[in-house]
Formats: structure tokens, C-alpha cells, sequence
């Protein structure tokens, strides 16, 4: 609990979700009175003096880039001009990690952003929406908050949002960051941090490229699924393959093509843990892919490839400029590949 002399102003923004929502007969629809009940929570205004602003009342596969846009906007204006200490974003979890996200990406305060959500509905038994937005609440509210970029907290731990994602249909405990682990955790009255993610970047834009698509390589793939996503008019391309950044040989020459026409094509992983890598040179392999002029993106998640091209593209469509945003570490010039 914190003194009244030095207590927190956090803004809860919510958005929609399982959390404001209810069983009706045999379905799940969120409630008639938006999200009055996300602040209605025992012991939640003894943590800091605490306010709703309702952005929206979307399940989260509703959200897009403009409404994640105009949110951070928002975020922004509460906590850098309104004197706000922190903010809670509540979300729906489908694509709470998008947001997150890219939040962390383009948000201009460096004051606590954390965003929750609830596995289970109001009128499900053991529902964790409650829990979560104390938990959160309180990690907006704690000193040791400030600076660690936009954080997910769900189940009493906080996550990266670089690095989380959700792995579970249906189990609470469903947000991890496979291959680093909770930052920390909210235990009792205390927010403990383990680690600082030191991959965090921010990208400051004005504007964002919102056509920019996924497309994910499968097995047998010859290729004219991408060239018709091209055909379609993409202003970028995240092409998730296999392992280290490989594809079936049939997609190569496509990827030059798209690439040949000054369209970046950023290739990531289904693996969910890992870096992409410039290793194998056979047709398709990652290494050929590079020679072609494909961007390898180190991280591996499609979904947050994607809205960093969208923020990158925002300021630049020059494609080796757009590489040095997702090649950091992947040394030498292209065709120049580091061993
Ligand atoms: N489908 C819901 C949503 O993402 C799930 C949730 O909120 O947990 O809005």
C-alpha cells in the first residue's frame, strides 16, 4: 500500500475482451455495461488512486492497427501531458501480445504500460480478471516499473511484450515467453523483477504502413499463394517458414520477384524460440533467401514482424534501410553472410 502523499495516478484503458464480458445462455458476449465492472474490484483504489477511460468494447481479433495506433496516441497524452503515473491496458487475450507489442514500439513515455486481460468471463467460477487488474494496477504503480517497456501481466507474472506470446486456448495460465521467462512477478504487495529485456527497441514514426501481410510456408508450398498476396498490392511481406528462416524451393524465386519490385519480404520463423540465421544456401534456404535480397528477421514471431514492418515501413520503404531495423545482428553485407 502507498501513502497518500506519494499515491499513484493509473489510468485503466480498457478495450474489450473476455474480461468485460459475460455467459449469455450457451455464448460468450461482452457486457451491456461495457467495462464498468474492470475497476470494480476489492482493495483495487487502496493501490493507487485509480480511473477508467473505456477506448473501446472489442474482442481483441476486432482490433487493428489504427485502433492500436490511436490507443497509443492516447496512452501518450494520459501519462505524458495529463499527469498520469501509469497506465492498465485491459485487452482480450487472442491478440493481447500484438498490441503490447506494438505499444512498446511506438509509445513515447517510458512511465509503466501494462497490459492484462482474463482467461475466463465475469460469470465463470474462479474467473482471473479481478486478480489481474490488481496485479497490474499494482506493477503500473511500482517505482520499479518505470522504464521497462510495455509489460504483460496475467497470473501474477510480467512478461516482455517482445518476448510473450499466448500458448494456450483455454488455461489461465497461458501467456509465456518460451525461451526467456517471466521479467517477474507480482507476489503479495510486492513487484519483484528478475531481469530488463535488453532486445527492447522503440521506433519512432509519425504514420504506419498497414498493408502488410502475413503469409506462412507450408510443406509442398509452390509459391502462388505468395504471389497472389503480392498481386494483391502488399506494401510488405512477412514470410514465416521453417527452422532457421527456410522455404520450399518453389517459393524462392517469387521472394525475388516481390523483391526485385522493391517490396520487402521479412522472413521469419514457426519456431517460436531461436533466432532466424543465414545458414543453409540450398534453393529456399535461409542463406539463398538472403542473397535474394530477403530480410531475415531475428525475431521470430510473424504476428510482431509484422507490426514492426509496419512501423519501420512508416518511415522508410528503402530496403536496405528497412534491413538494419531487423538485422541487427547479422553481420556483413549481403551476400557477405557472417559465420
Ligand atoms: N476471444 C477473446 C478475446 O481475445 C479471448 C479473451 O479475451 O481472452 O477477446
Amino acid at each position: 500500500m502507498t501513502s497518500s502523499v506519494n499515491r499513484k495516478k493509473i489510468m485503466i484503458v480498457s478495450t474489450g475482451g473476455t474480461i468485460a464480458m459475460v455467459k449469455k445462455g450457451r455464448e460468450v458476449v461482452p457486457l451491456d455495461q461495457g467495462s464498468s465492472l474492470v475497476t470494480d474490484i476489492p482493495g483495487l483504489h487502496e493501490i493507487a488512486d485509480v480511473e477508467l477511460f473505456e477506448f473501446s468494447n472489442i474482442p481483441s481479433p476486432s482490433m487493428t492497427p489504427s485502433l492500436m495506433w490511436e490507443l497509443a496516441k492516447k496512452i501518450d497524452d494520459f501519462l505524458e501531458n495529463k499527469g498520469y503515473d501509469g497506465a492498465v491496458v485491459t485487452h482480450g487475450t487472442d491478440t493481447l501480445e500484438e498490441t503490447a507489442y506494438f505499444l512498446d514500439l511506438v509509445l513515447r513515455t517510458e512511465k509503466p504500460v501494462v497490459i492484462t486481460a482474463s482467461m475466463r468471463n465475469i460469470s465463470e467460477l474462479s474467473t482471473d480478471g479481478p486478480r489481474n487488474v490488481l496485479s497490474s494496477v499494482m506493477t503500473a504503480a511500482a517505482d520499479n516499473s518505470y522504464g521497462m517497456g510495455v509489460l504483460v501481466c496475467l497470473n501474477d507474472e510480467i512478461h516482455a511484450s517482445r518476448e510473450v506470446t499466448k500458448t494456450y486456448t483455454s488455461n489461465v495460465a497461458t501467456f509465456d515467453s518460451p525461451g526467456y521467462g517471466p521479467l517477474g512477478i507480482v507476489d503479495e504487495n510486492s513487484v519483484i523483477y528478475f531481469r530488463k529485456s535488453l532486445t527492447r527497441e522503440k521506433i519512432m514514426t509519425d504514420r504506419i504502413e498497414e498493408r502488410v501481410a502475413i503469409v506462412k510456408a507450408f510443406s509442398g508450398d509452390d509459391g502462388s499463394i505468395l504471389k497472389a498476396v503480392y498481386k494483391m498490392g502488399y506494401k510488405g511481406i512477412v514470410l514465416e517458414g521453417f527452422g532457421r528462416g527456410n522455404v520450399p524451393p518453389q517459393l524462392a524465386q517469387v521472394v525475388e520477384e516481390i523483391i526485385n519490385s522493391g517490396i520487402p519480404v521479412v522472413v521469419t520463423s514457426r519456431c517460436f524460440k531461436g533466432r532466424v540465421y543465414p545458414i543453409y544456401g540450398y534453393l529456399g534456404g535461409g542463406a539463398d533467401l538472403r542473397k535474394r535480397g530477403a530480410i531475415l528477421s531475428e525475431h521470430p514471431l510473424a504476428q510482431k514482424a509484422r507490426l514492426k514492418l509496419m512501423v519501420v515501413l512508416g518511415l522508410t520503404n528503402d530496403l536496405e534501410e528497412v534491413r538494419k531495423y531487423f538485422e541487427k545482428h547479422i553481420g556483413g553485407l549481403i551476400n557477405e553472410v557472417e559465420h
